[in-house]
């Protein structure tokens, strides 16, 4: 079980017409007023394609169905309710505190034990 449990989260439309409102606001045209999102996806689908792929990199994570929409949002969906070892990566098990995984743990033990050692029983 070493699946990586998020994805890549392919936004609605609507949810990226209200994102281009966001930014863009409301445009005049002709003296009638637009969402601007809503403009683009009508005269330029491929634009607004683009815009997608470009601009919406969302990340879902696959156990909380959390969506992440920042500049880091892959990394956070990926560690929303999943721990990775902070040395090599490996996924750790909900019970993992340390932050290491298995491997790691025990050259960070020893390393630890290193640093701690006591003359006073040898
Ligand atoms: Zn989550
Ligand atoms: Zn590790």
């Amino acid at each position: 079980m070493s699946h990586k449990n998020y994805s890549e989260y392919e936004p609605e439309d609507q949810e990226v017409e209200d994102s281009l409102n966001d930014i863009y606001g409301e445009v005049e045209v002709c003296g009638m007023v637009f969402d601007s999102g809503r403009i683009l996806k009508e005269l330029d689908r491929i634009a607004f394609d683009q815009y997608i792929s470009d601009s919406m990199q969302w990340y879902q994570c696959g156990v909380c169905d959390k969506i992440y929409r920042d500049d880091d949002a892959e990394e956070e969906a990926k560690e929303c309710c999943q721990q990775y070892c902070d040395d090599c990566g490996k996924e750790l098990d909900d019970s993992n505190e340390s932050g290491f995984c298995e491997d790691c743990q025990e050259l960070e033990d020893e390393e630890d034990e290193d640093d701690n050692t006591e003359d006073s029983e040898s």
